[in-house]
């Protein structure tokens, strides 16, 4: 059985060796745009592909604006701050993510609290989130605390687990309920769409990362995507070391960041963004060709979309039966030339967050004993070969 999926990926890939998780892929103008860079010698944090790479990413996602970053971990950082999150809060998200989204928490000294996921969305529980809430959550003035630690819940981090949207409708009503800020880890979701609109555009603050393994690259860079202009304008500014403009004088107003993306990194997003939407038709056509390889498999069974949403399918997932497989199945693919991976560990089994409190976390423990990620790269060696 192992034997037949290791040969299915080599074949879906048109690959004979080692098949990768999830490799970038250079087709269209990347290297013209950076050649653009290098003979204008505007590599650095202002030119004109930052302000392309923002407008394209607004139109794209439907944002009123983006705000480039220098990766996803510190434009979460930013949307903290921006969002009022202070020292002491409590921060609602999901023990199923990656670390970058308790980090940016932890950045301002707010305690991340872990919520249950869905198991049709891998991604944070609207119904555990009320439920916890209902449990230990009371308003004061215009603001809720934790009724037993008595700190202030500030803002809900849902993460859309590998490119899959969680249920937006039901957390933001819980969310309204609750006075608290929403804010999306969009990080792993750049065209996934949630009853057709995109993710990360529904809280206050929605954030993205063009890291190497994500579905499009910068080299390394993130984006913050906003509804509110004067949100996005004072994102801006904190990036931006917090200075006035002005033609010479450096006066700064705040305490500022140097979180801006250079223009170098900004010229391989727009030749990425070009071709976006051929990536994610690609990435859906392998997505379906796993589902049906899996369609009648007893031992595995793969992740499909979420009902009304469009996901990217930025990792492929599988779900083993048995737990007792799992060792066994990554042992032998990535012995044999198909590189997989299991989950991330919960976060709250992490030293740092080992204090924290959780809501009962059966689903995301069970994701993580099954959970197994198989190759999901543009296949370039296949017939809709484009460049
Ligand atoms: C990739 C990722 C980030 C941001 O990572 P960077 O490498 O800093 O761009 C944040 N959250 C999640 C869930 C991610 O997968």
């Amino acid at each position: 059985m192992y034997n037949d999926f290791v040969n299915f990926v080599h074949q879906l890939y048109g690959i004979s060796d080692f098949v990768p998780l999830h490799a970038p892929c250079f087709f269209g103008n990347e290297k013209n745009f950076l050649n653009e860079c290098i003979d204008s010698t505007f590599v650095s944090s202002v030119g004109p592909f930052v302000d392309r790479f923002e407008k394209e990413i607004a139109e794209y996602t439907g944002a009123k604006k983006a705000v480039v970053c220098v990766n996803g971990t510190n434009a979460l950082h930013l949307a903290m701050i921006l969002s009022g999150v202070k020292k002491g809060d409590e921060i609602l998200t999901q023990p199923l993510t990656f670390i970058a989204t308790c980090n940016a928490i932890s950045y301002i000294g707010a305690h991340p609290v872990f919520i249950d996921v869905d198991l049709d969305t891998m991604g944070l529980s609207p119904f555990t989130l009320k439920k916890w809430l209902d449990k230990n959550a009371h308003i004061i003035g215009n603001e809720c605390f934790n009724k037993f630690s008595g700190r202030r819940i500030k803002a809900c981090i849902p993460m859309h687990t590998f490119g899959h949207p969680v249920h937006l409708d039901e957390l933001i009503e819980v969310c309204l309920e609750y006075k608290i800020d929403l804010i999306e880890d969009a990080a792993e979701s750049l065209g996934s769409f949630y009853k057709g609109k995109h993710t990360g555009t529904f809280g206050s603050i929605g954030a993205l990362s063009f890291n190497g393994n994500k579905t499009i690259t910068t080299g390394g860079g993130g984006m913050l995507l906003f509804n509110d202009i004067k949100l996005a304008n004072h994102a801006k500014h904190l990036s931006t070391q917090a200075k006035v403009p002005h033609r010479w004088e450096f006066s700064h107003d705040e305490i500022g960041y140097n979180y801006r993306m250079p223009n170098i990194n900004a010229a391989l997003g727009c030749a990425q963004l070009e071709n976006l939407e051929i990536i994610i038709k690609n990435k859906r056509e392998t997505a379906d060709k796993y589902a049906e390889f899996f369609k009648d498999s007893f031992d595995i069974e793969f992740f499909i979309e979420p009902k009304d949403c469009r996901s990217n399918y930025w990792l492929n997932t599988i779900l083993l039966k048995d737990i007792n497989a799992k060792e066994d199945f990554l042992n032998y693919t990535n012995d044999n030339g198909v590189m997989t991976r299991p989950a991330w560990t919960l976060m709250n089994k992490m030293p740092m967050f080992s204090a924290c409190q959780t809501s009962d976390l059966k689903n995301a423990i069970d994701f993580e004993n099954r959970v197994v990620n198989i190759p999901s790269s543009f296949r370039v060696n296949v017939e809709n070969k484009i460049g």
